[in-house]
């Protein structure tokens, strides 16, 4: 599967986040199922123009041009920052994270190919997709070419034949980032044929699923189909899916909204990366979800009863065992919350049920309900929940959240301030059994798992 990455102009903000979880989420389940998983998702590092549109700045030379740095620079520090993030967050990653820049030949040689099949034209050192060329443009968003045309949203391009029509590669002198190629001296790649061209590269002709954020059914995903099904002349991706947006007070989380944050401004407020996986597993990827700091509040409590859940298992019931569900009984609790939380997660991930059902379980054990010879096997199932959900603190670390661990090392340091030092040792001593070592710097004490 291909995912549409991110732009790579400003760190991804947490809604970006949520397609890019979305992306890790799809492939934990496809593996889950015991389907063999390729995973790609690309990195925009130019072509993507301020609004989607036809015209305009390309996202990254404004930048670069707002923060007076070289956009290759830009392109390193917010690539960079985007895999701090990832790893954050718990994704697994891609099996490969292909840049547009790297990738020109492939870009040039399709559209090479769609003018010479005739369904491309060039104007001057300009390229254009002739939509009337492709009967189906429209399938995926319902956009019909003469609604387009009617409508007011499309730039008027003299040098287009139909208005309708889009840039496939595109020439500007003053383009920053331009390559010398057969369509003359200056050119860049339209954003659309970026991803065409990485998604053949990786994945062949035709492939299975192909996601991105709502916004990206159009033009981006539509025209997509339109360069790829007509340069391949057959299909091109089997399954299309995309998230509804993370919303802000009912509108758009954008970056060039101003009403983003980052994960940054969630660990100011005393929230983890995980907390933030957890609140997205709490919605369906088909419904947008509006961001409330009190939801967040609310994943994070949530999620720390189930780590709490999981650490008294272990606690009590030692070493997870395999899942043997034969011998457990349809009876059983947690027979019964496996397939409760598989079902739901067939179900067209519905990730909010199947984590309800983990809840079931807990509840079951705070009310004494849980029988102690489970243990092994509920442990089994947190397992394999995590597996899908990866958002439990590892193991290793004792089960103590980020926010436990850094209240912990607050009341350390309270005790040592009170010369209660025999209390300062003894949350040390906790802190080293949960392998979390401290380190005392000018800047105050910094802490790291292992
Ligand atoms: P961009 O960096 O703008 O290319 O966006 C990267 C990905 O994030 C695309 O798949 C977008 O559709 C997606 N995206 C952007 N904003 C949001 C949002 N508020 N909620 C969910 N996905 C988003
Ligand atoms: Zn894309």
């Amino acid at each position: 599967m291909y995912h549409c990455g991110p732009t790579v102009y400003q760190r991804p903000h947490i809604g970006n986040y949520r397609a890019f979880l979305f992306a890790d989420l799809l492939r934990r389940v496809l593996e889950l199922a015991d389907l063999k998983v390729t995973q790609i998702m690309n990195l925009t590092d130019v072509g993507h123009l301020v609004d989607d549109a036809e015209e305009g700045d390309d996202k990254l030379e404004a930048q670069a041009r707002k923060d007076k740095l070289d956009p290759w620079q830009i392109v390193e520090k917010v690539s960079a920052q985007f895999f701090e993030d990832m790893n954050a967050l718990g994704v697994q990653p891609a099996h490969a994270y292909p840049r547009a820049t790297d990738h020109i030949e492939e870009m040039v040689e399709m559209v090479e190919k769609l003018i010479e099949m005739k369904h491309a034209y060039r104007v001057g050192d300009n390229v254009y997709f002739d939509v009337h060329s492709f009967p189906s443009y429209g399938r995926l968003s319902g956009n019909r070419i003469e609604d387009l045309e009617a409508g007011a949203r499309l730039e008027v391009n003299d040098e287009k034949k139909h208005p309708a029509d889009f840039a496939l590669w595109k020439s500007d002198e003053h383009h920053l980032m331009k390559w010398d190629t057969v369509f003359g001296p200056h050119g860049f790649p339209g954003w659309h044929i970026e991803c065409s061209a990485m998604a053949r590269k990786f994945l062949g002709d035709h492939f299975d699923i192909h996601t991105g954020g709502e916004d990206n059914v159009f033009p981006h995903h539509e025209c997509e189909i339109a360069q790829s099904e007509s340069a391949l002349n057959g299909p091109f991706v089997n399954l299309w899916m995309h998230t509804k947006f993370l919303q802000v007070d009912g509108g758009k989380m954008g970056k060039s909204l101003g009403n983003a944050y980052t994960l940054d401004d969630l660990a100011e407020r005393g929230f983890s990366a995980l907390d933030y996986r957890f609140l997205m597993m709490r919605g369906s990827y088909r419904n947008s979800l509006n961001f409330t700091w009190e939801a967040l509040k609310g994943a994070a409590e949530a999620r720390r009863n189930l780590n709490d859940f999981r650490s008294r298992l272990l606690g009590e019931g030692g070493e997870p065992e395999e899942m043997n569900l034969e011998s457990l009984g349809a009876e059983s609790a947690v027979a019964k919350a496996r397939v409760a939380f598989r079902k739901a997660l067939a179900d067209d991930l519905n990730t909010s049920e199947s984590l309800a059902a983990l809840f079931v379980l807990r509840n079951a054990y705070v009310h004494g309900e849980l029988d102690a010879a489970e243990y092994p096997v509920a442990l089994a199932l947190l397992a394999e929940a995590d597996s899908v959900f990866g958002f439990f603190d590892s193991i290793e670390s004792g089960g103590l959240s980020d926010q436990e661990i850094d209240q912990l090392i607050q009341e350390r340091g309270e005790a040592r301030a009170a010369k209660d030092f025999a209390r300062a040792d003894a949350i040390r001593d906790e802190l080293t059994a949960a392998k979390i070592t401290l380190e005392d710097t000018p800047d105050g004490v910094k802490w790291f798992r292992g």
